[in-house]
């Protein structure tokens, strides 16, 4: 590995990403190999540990009725991390009826939830207005693809000291996406996750995808930073039935940690209905993950 950094090489890479001079200069924290990076949410879950801590629930927070079910499904499944938006970006201004950004009553009912089952929470962050109300509750931030170089609203989210999960754009380099790890790390917050969510190239046959997953991004991170790397299947794919071979896929090749977006009636999620899991394919998707962690001694 240590070659191809060295000193005289590094503008003999015409393709080359990342360059000697860019981990000297422009990302020396995000790069650094000097500690072991783990983040740590309490109560036995930990983001670069031996263990793969699933991170699963709808899109947004539709309903407490919804979160309640979704809650419920987790803890049957011994998993302890929900998910879900009350601030949501959408790519298209037009929203359907049954949509709406439940805002601080969703972060309301992530809170009832978070109390009755004792569950970690991530949610999305939009805009620095929405911190203090976000931070009472969340114990991950989750800043989206769509935000990954707001750099006004990384730094204030770096200074609230909560773990940060940092989404790759769907058009950036991962050059790119340490450069935006870096103004996060600059501000003194180490509790840091970088994730994979798929990149936009053409590459199906299918109109309702979106995203290819970049599995290459995962090893490829891995080697140049020791932030733990988390893979969103669901959000790459867009497409229920090619989550769960590329959650193993993801798994094999050695994520830290993975996004599922899970409901209730998938039909009947307010948005991108296409993509999430039921909570029998959840529960069967876990069983082969486990298998594949196993295998590569790790564990979910
Ligand atoms: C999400 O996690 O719900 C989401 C919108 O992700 P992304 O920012 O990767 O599109
Ligand atoms: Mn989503």
């Amino acid at each position: 590995m240590k070659k191809y950094f060295k000193k005289d090489l590094s503008n003999k890479f015409p393709t080359k990403d990342i360059t000697y001079d860019d981990k000297k200069n422009k990302l020396p924290l995000s790069t650094s190999k000097k500690k072991k990076r783990i983040v740590d949410l309490g109560n036995g879950v930990k983001f670069g540990s031996h263990d793969i801590p699933i991170i699963a629930g709808p899109n947004g927070v539709e309903s407490h009725k919804l979160m309640l079910d979704v809650a419920k499904c987790l803890v049957k499944n011994k998993i302890k991390i929900i998910r879900g938006h009350a601030y949501k970006p959408l790519t298209f201004p037009y929203r359907s009826s049954k949509y709406k950004e439940s805002k601080n009553q969703g972060m309301d009912i992530m809170d009832d939830i978070k109390k009755s089952f004792k569950l970690k929470v991530v949610t999305e962050i939009t805009e620095i207005k929405y911190l203090d109300r976000v931070c009472k509750t969340a114990d991950v931030l989750q800043i989206g693809s769509r935000n990954m170089q707001n750099l006004e609203l990384l730094k204030e989210c770096a200074l609230t000291k909560k773990p940060l999960i940092l989404k790759r754009h769907f058009g950036a380099s991962l050059r790119d996406m340490l450069g935006a790890a870096e103004h996060i790390l600059i501000e003194g917050n180490e509790k840091l996750i970088l994730c994979e969510r798929g990149v936009s190239i053409p590459h199906t046959h299918r109109d309702t995808s979106r995203f290819a997953l970049d599995i290459q991004a995962i090893p490829a991170l891995k080697e140049i930073t020791n932030f733990p790397i988390i893979s969103d299947p669901s959000h790459a794919s867009f497409w229920a039935p090619w989550v769960p071979s590329l959650t193993f896929a993801s798994i094999a090749a050695g994520c830290d940690g993975l996004i599922i977006e899970i409901h209730k009636n998938p039909k009947k999620s307010a948005v991108d209905p296409l993509q999430p899991l039921d909570f029998r394919q959840f529960k069967n998707l876990l069983k082969i993950s486990r298998a594949v962690a196993r295998s590569i001694k790790r564990k979910i």
